[in-house]
């Protein structure tokens, strides 16, 4: 059997304590209600927030985390370098990094990407169409063609990111814009997978369907037991 998949799910969690409206939506803040779920498919599971001590992903939680969740919006630059360095390095080891919502502007989805990673957006808790547009693809597992979010954010293109390597996702919105919600990535090792639904005052976390695209998002992006990496000069076989 193999052993179950250790997830970090790392959430700024300032909106929570800010906003008596959101703390309704997530009493134990959005980390603790992707946590539960995560935990719930079997998942080894811890948290972390900003506040903590080195942002609670030191060496040692890095080291025996398989795949890390991203959520952030307000307080991006108060990330460290140190850390967005520790990360980054881990990612391209191999770790799983799944980035949600406005984790698009996090200091290491733009250093991974090498872009803006700007877009456009509107706050008007209008409709969205999420089309599953790589219906083989893992992140789409047990969905139906497409979902909706009753009330979400509206994200739209151009979205400012170097192409994927896989598009699992592409959101439509009840005002007209399109948007790739749901991009793969490979860096180093490491895959990337970014979820745009997630808007801090609508209940997205609570969605079924958006926790199973996180949940199968999990089970894609855990690190792979491939050959060592070796680079540089290397003796010739013996032929
Ligand atoms: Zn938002």
């Amino acid at each position: 059997m193999t052993p179950p998949i250790r997830v970090t799910v790392w959430n700024e969690y300032r909106h929570e304590k800010k906003n008596p409206k959101i703390a309704e939506i997530y009493p134990e803040g959005i980390h603790g209600a992707i946590a539960a779920h995560l935990r719930a498919q079997g998942m080894t599971v811890r948290t972390a927030t900003l506040d903590e001590p080195e942002h609670g992903l030191t060496e040692s939680v890095l080291a025996e985390t398989d795949v890390l969740v991203w959520w952030g919006h307000i307080a991006h630059n108060e990330v460290s370098n140190e850390i967005v360095d520790r990360v980054q390095a881990r990612v391209l080891e191999g770790m799983g990094l799944i980035v949600l919502h406005s984790g698009h502007f996090s200091r290491i989805f733009k250093r991974l990407m090498g872009t803006s990673c700007d877009l456009k957006w509107r706050e008007m808790g209008e409709k969205e169409r999420v089309w599953v547009v790589e219906p083989g693809h893992p992140i789409a597992e047990g969905l139906d063609t497409y979902f909706e979010v009753p009330q979400s954010e509206m994200y739209g293109e151009r979205f400012d990111i170097p192409a994927p390597d896989t598009l699992v996702f592409v959101s439509w919105f009840q005002g007209g814009e399109i948007f790739r919600s749901g991009c793969c990535f490979h860096r180093g090792s490491g895959k990337i997978f970014y979820f745009s639904p997630g808007h801090e005052t609508h209940p997205i976390y609570h969605q079924p369907e958006i926790l199973r695209v996180i949940a199968n998002a999990a089970r894609w992006a855990a690190p792979v037991a491939g050959p060592k990496i070796r680079f540089g000069n290397v003796p010739q076989p013996m032929l």
